[in-house]
């Protein structure tokens, strides 16, 4: 690449919004000139497979997708890895990399991703608390993981869960806290959320609700294992704690700054506040709302690749059910837009599972929840709602 040039399209990050914009501009413009650039790797991976692969004990190499060379082969693009963006200039549409050097643009994508939060807790151990939101991450896991077996996950959210369950398939003890008192808390209705508990909690996963965490420390026995203290006399040894306690969007400083609220915010268009930026996936921010999923992406993806190239397009979400991937007691869920005001309505509720929508002030069904057994009704659902949402 030779720093210096322009490029009609640069796209900053190759995760999966990285690669579904350049795949769908593609779609509709085999040429125009594309520059990808990414502070990893840049080889393409499926992020979801990382709450999963570890009863398999799956090397990352089995976990590699397509390499970074094929995928610009395929792209017909130029695709740069270990380079950061560390600042644009919007007004001359230039951006500079960390590593020194700088790149025109016609337009920028920023597909820059999030990054796990770091708790804040006391002790000296702390830094040893780990996350699983990239490759790498996964890979400094296993490893740890390695000898181990027992394991403390903080956070019982989607990631948090889907860990617990995915390490007691892979013969580990697993301790799973939150302040919360039920697991998915944020997610589902109570009713739903209890069954979640229980199935994982009879399936074996020590479960610590209303956990609230004082500190973290080697253990003065060995110093190879961890202690988790906390409030009501909470203590738990392990080998491992891995913080599932959820993301932060990444940003990236530009002059004059882009706004910036939870995640760098955009409109339907996916623009940002500057002419020719647009940002999208888990650093972006679309009224209110972070959506760190694939669907959203796939959506946001398709419009954003129709105006990149000449069709200003707004992006519409329809219903995007979200999956839990706990095979103790699956879950699916179509959440209500954030600020929705309305409540959840038991439909069937028992310990196999629960079947709730979310019924707005104004009568409409605005979001669902299936759990256990009841996710087979699905299917049946999906229609029913798209036929009131259109209604
Ligand atoms: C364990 C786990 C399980 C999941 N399961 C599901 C699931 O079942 N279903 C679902 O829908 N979603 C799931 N998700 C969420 C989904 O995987 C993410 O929403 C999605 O992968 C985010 O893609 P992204 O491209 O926005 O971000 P990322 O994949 O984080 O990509 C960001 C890219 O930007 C690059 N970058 C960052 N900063 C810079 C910079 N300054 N300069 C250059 N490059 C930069 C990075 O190197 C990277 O290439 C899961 C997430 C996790 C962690």
């Amino acid at each position: 690449m030779s720093r210096g040039t322009e490029y009609p399209i640069v796209i900053v990050g190759t995760g999966f919004a990285g690669y579904t914009v350049a795949r769908e501009l593609r779609r509709r413009d085999r040429n125009v000139g594309l520059l990808m650039l990414s502070c990893d790797d840049g080889n393409q991976y499926s992020k979801p497979m990382l709450s999963n692969a570890f009863a398999q004990k799956m090397s990352p190499a089995q976990l590699a997708g397509t390499p970074r060379e094929q995928m610009a082969k395929r792209l017909n693009a130029e695709i740069e890895p270990n380079l950061s963006v560390e600042w644009i200039d919007p007004v001359a549409h230039s951006l500079y990399l960390s590593e020194g050097g700088q790149i025109g643009y016609g337009k920028l994508v920023l597909a820059v991703g999030a990054q796990a939060r770091v708790p804040q807790f006391g002790g000296n151990a702390v830094s040893r608390v780990l996350s699983v939101n990239s490759l790498s991450e996964y890979e400094t896991l296993l490893a740890a993981l390695d000898g181990a077996s027992k394991v403390a996950i903080i956070g019982a959210g989607l990631v948090g869960c889907e860990l617990a369950n995915d390490l007691l398939a892979g013969g580990y003890s697993v301790d799973l806290l939150d302040v919360s008192m039920r697991m998915l808390d944020r997610f589902l209705p109570p009713e739903a959320a209890d069954t979640v508990t229980q199935a994982l909690v009879a399936e074996g996963v020590q479960w610590h609700p209303g956990a609230i965490i004082e500190s973290i420390d080697t253990a003065e026995s060995d110093g190879r294992q961890l202690v988790i203290t906390g409030d009501n006399g909470l203590r738990i040894v392990c080998d491992v704690v891995i913080a599932a306690i959820g993301l932060i969007p990444q940003t990236v400083r530009a002059e004059p700054p882009l706004q910036i609220n939870r995640g760098i915010v955009v409109d339907r268009y996916l623009q940002t506040s500057a002419p020719d930026i647009y940002a999208i996936g888990d650093c972006a921010e679309m009224e209110g709302s972070v959506l760190p999923f694939l669907e959203p992406v796939q959506h946001g993806a398709r419009a954003l690749a129709a105006t990149l190239t000449g069709v200003a397009t707004p992006v519409h979400y329809p219903p995007m059910p979200i999956d839990v991937k706990t095979p103790a007691h699956p879950v699916r869920v179509v959440l209500p837009p954030v600020g929705t005001r309305g409540g959840w309505q038991m439909q069937n509720s028992d310990s196999k599972g629960v079947y709730a929508i979310f019924v707005e002030e104004g009568g409409a069904m605005a979001g669902y929840a299936l759990s256990g057994d009841q996710v087979s009704r699905e299917s049946e659902l999906t229609s029913v709602f798209e036929a009131r949402m259109s209604a």
